[in-house]
């Protein structure tokens, strides 16, 4: 729990992010978590998950951008990518999360942009996820959702089964008939607002699925627990739930296994796939999920 919060908190530093930036290590993590720091490296990592029939979601790392350029420049970069998907007719649809579109800077730059995002996805056919970020973000990234949702359908969000205002947020989005991608959350967040043990936050998983298998548009269940998925399945199963109607999600270069074990089952699994050189939040997030992979680091330290 300890390492958890202190990942967390490092994944926020910028003093830690130069330290492991300059470290002899990183490259290896990297591989392990991210596709490439390229647009093209992104291309050939979803060429692969397509030809093993899994498709993907694309995200351009990067997040809490605090200069209107560099919101631009993140917003530019994502039509790049929407345009790579269609040319190269990749299985795949983009992610994005609004701070990296300056949700920071101000709400409505990051809705200016994200409208644009999901106009071109229209205009594509595609569909656009808006990742979720921390609680202090939430009521932002919902209500520009909800003034996008207005006008375009090809819009999903991301909730959080940590939060406890999830269930309700939950209800709002099935009579919306919102698409929503469930996880447990990644983020630092204090007792006040989440559950603090993995039991409460597995037990509101579990319920808020449940949910979404019984009144949900297509739902993407993302978690690698082992034993929430084969409860999802057992649930679909008992109220003749089939595979088609809802999609397992996984991070890319996390359990391979049970992705593959998922595909032989003939399950749809989509793999969300992070490039781009702005890798170290993202990858602080994942070794703080499972600090026994702190011991891919020290054996990496070790060996060279
Ligand atoms: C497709 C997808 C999209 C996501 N989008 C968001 C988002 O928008 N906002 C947000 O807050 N969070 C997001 N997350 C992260 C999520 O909130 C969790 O932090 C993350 O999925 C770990 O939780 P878990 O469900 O896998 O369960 P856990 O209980 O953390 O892990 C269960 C098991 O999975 C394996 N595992 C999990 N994480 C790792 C890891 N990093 N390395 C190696 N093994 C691991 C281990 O075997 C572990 O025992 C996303 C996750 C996925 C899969």
């Amino acid at each position: 729990m300890l390492s958890r919060m202190l990942l967390l908190r490092l994944s926020t530093s910028p003093r830690a992010e130069a330290f492991v930036r300059r470290s002899r290590f990183s490259a290896g993590l990297v591989r392990r978590f991210i596709a490439g720091e390229t647009l093209e490296q992104a291309r050939d990592a979803v060429r692969e998950l397509n030809a093993a029939g899994m498709s993907a979601t694309l995200d351009h790392l990067g997040e809490n951008v605090t200069n209107p350029d560099e919101a631009r420049l993140s917003y530019e970069s994502c039509l790049r990518l929407q345009r790579m998907i269609s040319s190269e007719n990749l299985d795949a649809n983009v992610s994005i999360k609004l701070t990296q579109l300056g949700l920071d800077i101000s709400a409505d730059l990051a809705a200016g942009h994200a409208g644009r995002i999901v106009d071109h996805a229209h205009e594509l056919g595609q569909f656009v996820r808006i990742d979720m970020e921390s609680s202090a973000h939430v009521d932002r990234t919902l209500q520009i959702h909800k003034d996008i949702w207005k006008q375009r359908r090809n819009v999903g969000i991301v909730l959080q089964s940590y939060l406890y205002r999830t269930d309700s947020d939950l209800e709002d989005a099935i009579a919306a008939g919102i698409r929503v991608r469930l996880v447990k959350g990644a983020y630092n967040e204090p007792p006040s607002v989440a559950y603090g043990t993995k039991t409460d936050v597995d037990a509101a998983f579990l319920r808020q699925t449940r949910r979404l298998l019984d009144a949900g548009d297509y739902p993407a269940i993302a978690t690698h627990d082992v034993r929430l998925i084969r409860a999802t399945q057992a649930y679909a199963a008992k109220q003749s739930c089939d595979a088609s109607r809802y999609e397992f999600q996984m991070l890319y270069g996390i359990r391979r296994d049970l992705q593959a074990e998922l595909l032989r089952q003939r399950h749809p699994v989509r793999i969300y796939t992070p490039y781009g050189e702005q890798w170290y939040g993202y990858m602080m997030r994942r070794l703080a999920e499972r600090p026994a992979n702190l011991w891919f680091i020290m054996k990496n330290l070790l060996r060279r």
